[in-house]
């Protein structure tokens, strides 16, 4: 690739688990690629660390009372320093070709449309920004030309394999699910579990609420829900299948009962890869798959009873209107007591299926109201943590 010049990307959410994969297949492919930002929320020291090996033009911290640690860490260096919301937008303002958008939560949105309005090539990782305004999302990345390329290895995989062209011919979507680390427990057994054992997730290495995401299979209703915005298909054409092993990373079935797949070992780095190097393809350094050892691979139907969480995703992407915007809130807040030992490991259902019922918002008109609605049910979701605490 010498003789072609370097395609420029800026990474939001730089110092995550996607966010170092990113980086990671940058650092092997130097001269592929330029890297223009980077941003991250707290992890200053790192950041510079990593603005400074990738002689990046501008970094970014979210926390904005840690400018001066940044700014500091910077000094002696040419690389332009920013803190807080407007920096993070400014970031994904910048001309670069491709932004990774990896920032976790809603806290997503902002930046990522930012992009997007600029009509840059988005690899989305981000999935919650698409579960919270997903019709909004994809009319401005539509109305700006911005090409999304979805990240999440589900999603990357039907990308691969849906037939854009014929859509039509589609009949279902199957999305497929590890289970989490604890697809083969039942009812009480999960009462107990605890942080450390909720984010130790048996097939991929991910960043905490996703990985708890995972644990409750939220990461799969959301991801429904993801799916929804993506692709041209409808809510009942989605479906979800429990593959403990995580080799088939998705599927698309066609009216002539073909279903095409792609497999790989699961690591990140073979979706991040595809979407850095689309439309083409680029090494990844990762474990090649092999069929001989990973012969078993199994498939059975979500429990929704163990995992109340997928289910109150499907409701609300069936229920539309505010209900997904409600669910994302109330799981970002539920999740984040999780971890801090406040509520229980089934709390966390019971939260968010409480902020659903209270809610009766109508569907939102506007970014505005989106980000209205986000912080109302991450208010209500709060109260009903702190109801739970007790
Ligand atoms: P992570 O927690 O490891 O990293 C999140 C990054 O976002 C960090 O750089 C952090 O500094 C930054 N960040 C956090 N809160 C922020 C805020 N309020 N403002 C600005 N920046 C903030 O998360 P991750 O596992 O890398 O996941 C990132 C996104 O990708 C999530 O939306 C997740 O659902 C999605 N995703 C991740 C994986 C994976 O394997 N990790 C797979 C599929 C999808
Ligand atoms: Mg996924």
């Amino acid at each position: 690739m010498s003789n072609v010049s370097p395609k420029s990307i800026s990474i939001l959410g730089a110092t995550g688990s996607v966010g170092l994969s990113t980086l990671d297949l940058v650092r092997k492919n130097r001269d592929a690629f330029k890297v223009v930002a980077l941003t991250a929320n707290n992890s200053v020291e790192e950041l510079a660390t990593l603005a400074i090996e990738f002689d990046v033009e501008f970094a970014v911290v979210g926390n904005a009372e840690q400018y001066s640690t940044l700014k500091q860490a910077l000094s002696g260096t040419n690389i332009a320093c920013g803190a807080g919301q407007a920096a993070l937008i400014e970031a994904a303002e910048r001309s670069s070709d491709l932004v990774m958008a990896a920032i976790v939560g809603s806290a997503g949105l902002t930046p990522t449309l930012a992009a997007v309005q600029r009509g840059a090539t988005i690899a989305l990782a981000n999935k919650e920004c698409l579960v919270c305004a997903g019709d909004l999302f994809m009319k401005e990345a539509d109305a700006n030309n911005a090409k999304i390329l979805p990240v999440d290895s589900e999603h990357n995989a039907i990308f691969q394999v849906f037939d854009f062209d014929r859509p039509a011919s589609v009949e279902k979507i199957i999305l497929t699910a590890s289970g989490g680390p604890f697809w083969n427990r039942r009812g009480d057994c999960l009462k107990n579990v605890t942080p450390e054992e909720a984010i130790a997730h048996p097939n991929w290495s991910m960043g905490p609420k996703i990985s708890v995401d995972s644990a409750t299979m939220m990461n799969k209703g959301l991801e429904l829900i993801e799916a929804f915005h993506l692709f041209p298909v409808a809510a009942d054409q989605i479906e979800v299948v429990v593959h403990p092993q995580s080799i088939i990373h998705s599927m698309v079935q066609y009216a002539d009962g073909s279903v095409l797949a792609q497999l790989g070992s699961p690591d990140m780095r073979t979706p991040i890869a595809y979407a850095l190097a689309w439309p083409n393809r680029m090494n990844a350094p990762v474990d090649r798959l092999s069929l001989p050892k990973n012969a078993d691979l199994t498939f059975a139907e979500p429990d929704l009873d163990t995992f109340p969480c997928l289910d109150l995703a499907m409701q609300s992407l069936h229920h539309g209107g505010a209900a997904p915007i409600v669910l994302n809130a109330a799981n970002e807040i539920a999740v984040e007591a999780f971890l801090a030992g406040q509520i229980g490991f089934m709390d966390i259902s019971s939260v968010v299926k409480s902020a659903l019922d209270k809610s009766d918002m109508k569907a939102p008109q506007s970014l505005s109201m989106v980000f209205e609605y986000d912080m109302e049910a991450r208010r209500a979701a709060q109260a009903l943590v702190e109801h739970h605490a007790q």
